[in-house]
């Protein structure tokens, strides 16, 4: 019989992440799949009272808690340990968590301790009569697996977007608090501060309804012989904010800064879509000024539906990689679209 548990970290504020409840959600359909199995919820964080009332009408029948000043931060020694308390009082056999960057780090140490094993980057979980499957993604989104482990614990890191967030009301939950004993070691590590971009200039932005890539056309000359850098820059930010879309670029573009040429100037590395990039999880995407070569349309694995403008009607596009191509200039059609959405 399994014991599922579902791991989570509390956020600054003390709430639960929408990457916890994508995982509480795969945890409670698994523990409706598995007959007899039992579904607990271990929280971490500086203080997870709240955190678990947000989501005690779940259908968990335990909380657990390590809570603290120590367990505030982002920090592997406090992490595990906090982690490896609760899964061994638990008794879990399956620990399904978010695959946050705080968790990935330190799950596959902790499944480690316990003997058991840890796959990240998880997109699906199902489970048919007592045979758990869990299914990702290798050689960049190309290839999926669905793998069956024997050994417990079994961690389960599950990839942010790739599920829908449970629905499940507050309340009052009985957490049992989980003792932890920390020696000084596993204190020496002390996060001073975040450093994150100002708002406005955030383009990356995971929850966003459109994916919006840009490509090297941009900065190209166009009909009439000239570069029109300033303008497309114009034409992407006014987009970007009109329609609060999620801003994605090809290889070709980002690397042109590297080689000192006119440039896009909010675009970095981490805009990168494709085979060397991201591969980001949006409803929609819109691609412009980009040729669709498949090291790039790689990394649109998980977008639903594709839309590409190009000037080249024989661009990758056009080969079975976009729903709908426009066979148009880009510097026309969002010239328009931003007049459009600007009458809204
Ligand atoms: C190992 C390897 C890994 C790679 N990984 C990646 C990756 O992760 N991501 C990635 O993107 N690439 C990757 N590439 C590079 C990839 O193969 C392409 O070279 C790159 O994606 C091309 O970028 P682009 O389409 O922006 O530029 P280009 O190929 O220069 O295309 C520009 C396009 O803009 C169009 N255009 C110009 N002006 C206009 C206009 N006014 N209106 C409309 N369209 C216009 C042109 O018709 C053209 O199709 C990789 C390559 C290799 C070998």
């Amino acid at each position: 019989m399994e014991t599922i548990l579902v791991l989570a970290h509390t956020e600054n504020d003390g709430s639960l992440a929408k990457s916890a409840r994508e995982a509480l959600h795969v945890a409670a359909t698994l523990h409706k799949s598995l007959a007899g199995s039992k579904f607990v919820i271990g929280l971490v964080g500086e203080s997870v009272q709240a955190a678990a009332n947000s989501i005690a009408a779940c259908p968990a029948v335990k909380y657990f808690g390590v809570v603290g000043r120590d367990f505030s931060q982002s920090r592997y020694a406090t992490d595990a340990a906090a982690a490896e308390a609760i899964c061994r009082t638990a008794q879990a056999t399956l620990v399904v968590a978010p695959a946050t960057s705080r968790w990935n780090r330190v799950l596959p140490g902790v499944a480690q301790r316990l003997g058991g094993r840890a796959d990240t980057h998880a997109t699906g979980v199902s489970a048919s009569g007592d045979k758990v499957t869990v299914n990702r993604w290798y050689y960049r989104q190309r290839m999926e697996a669905a793998l069956q482990r024997q050994q417990r614990p079994w961690f389960i890191l599950i990839d942010p977007g790739s599920q829908s967030a449970c629905e499940c009301g507050a309340g009052i939950a009985t957490v049992e608090n989980v003792a932890v004993a920390l020696p000084d070691s596993a204190k020496r590590t002390t996060v001073t501060g975040f450093r994150a971009p100002a708002a406005d200039a955030q383009t990356i932005r995971p929850d966003a309804q459109l994916l919006f890539v840009t490509g090297a056309g941009w900065t190209k000359k166009q009909a009439d012989g000239q570069t029109h850098v300033p303008e497309a820059e114009k034409l992407i930010r006014d987009f970007l904010q009109q329609a609060r879309a999620s801003l994605g670029s090809s290889k070709s573009l980002v690397d042109q800064s590297g080689e000192g040429q006119a440039v896009i100037s909010f675009l970095s590395h981490l805009n990168q879509i494709g085979q060397t990039g991201a591969t980001p999880r949006h409803p929609k995407g819109l691609s412009t000024c980009c040729h669709g070569e498949e090291p790039h349309t790689v990394g649109w694995r998980f977008i639903a539906e594709r839309r590409a403008v190009n000037l080249d009607p024989n661009c990758g596009w056009a080969r079975g990689k976009a729903d709908v191509l426009y066979v148009a200039d880009a510097f026309a059609v969002m010239a328009k679209v931003n007049e459009l959405l600007a009458k809204k």
